[in-house]
């Protein structure tokens, strides 16, 4: 194949031109980083294990009717997707306090919330994706009143979903980050969902043992990310046939 050709690299993935129109080709790096890329490092197959369990989502969502960018895995690192317009909204979706909101709300970790809570936050890394409220969105126009509704009813349902999915692999679904991008089809634009939905951007607890299977044993230091992965990836049902694994 010939090279391929570098549109944007980002601090986990890469895309590249795709083969057709409004395609692009999203490259999954080994690469980690964490509190806005003040750490880093790398582990062993992260790109690959988030490419299939991504695309293992992606896929049970596309079948209850979630529009993703997703149309096919291509290899072990890589993804065709569909080119979007970025919405420049980190949604946050919340159903037992961890991270962020408990030093900033003063909670407990591991205290269930009343109700599922979706927080947004401005993706701009220069300002360190600050938390913002539904009227900035819209004032600043980052996204319309439908585009907006849109996103609550996809996440919303994406949220039912995936607690779901987890739960019947003995996993709690405790928080994660959704990306959305616009699309045009038919003369239409279309709010479909973007990015990628792994360990890297979820947290992840086994339900009997508490245990955490995701980004945070990188970001705290507590090792065994790539077994962790991995874990997440054979629950899922995903047998990784490659000799790199
Ligand atoms: N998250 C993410 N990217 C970000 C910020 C957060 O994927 O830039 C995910 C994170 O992995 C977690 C959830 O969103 O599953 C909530 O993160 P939080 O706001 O608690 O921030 P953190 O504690 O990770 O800094």
């Amino acid at each position: 194949m010939s090279a391929l050709e570098k549109l944007y690299e980002g601090k986990a993935k890469i895309l590249y031109k795709g083969p057709k129109p409004g395609t692009l080709i999203q490259y999954f790096k080994d690469d980690a980083t964490a509190f806005n890329a003040q750490k880093k490092g790398t582990f062993a197959n992260k790109g690959l294990l988030n490419n299939y369990i991504s695309e293992v989502i992606m896929g049970y969502l596309e079948k209850i009717g979630i529009p993703t960018h997703l149309i096919e895995r291509i290899d072990d690192r890589q993804q065709l997707i569909r080119q979007v317009e970025i919405i420049p909204l980190e949604i946050i979706v919340r159903n037992i306090a961890a991270g962020s909101i408990c030093t900033r709300l003063g909670l407990t970790e591991g205290d269930p919330l009343p109700r599922p809570l979706i927080e947004f936050c401005y993706k701009e890394d220069a300002l360190n994706d600050p938390l913002i409220a539904e009227e900035h969105i819209v004032t600043f126009g980052w996204a319309t009143e439908d585009e907006l509704a849109t996103i609550f009813e996809l996440t919303q349902r994406i949220n039912d979903f995936l607690c779901g999915l987890f739960a019947a692999i003995g996993i709690q679904l405790v928080d994660f980050k959704l990306e959305y991008g616009r699309r045009e089809q038919d003369g239409d634009i279309h709010v479909i969902l973007a990015d990628e939905i792994s360990p890297d951007n979820c947290r992840l607890w086994d339900i009997k043992t508490g245990e955490k299977m995701d980004k945070d044993r990188f970001r705290r230091d507590l090792g065994g990310e790539t077994e962790a992965y991995t874990e997440v990836a054979r629950r899922l049902g995903i047998t990784i046939a490659t000799e790199n694994t």
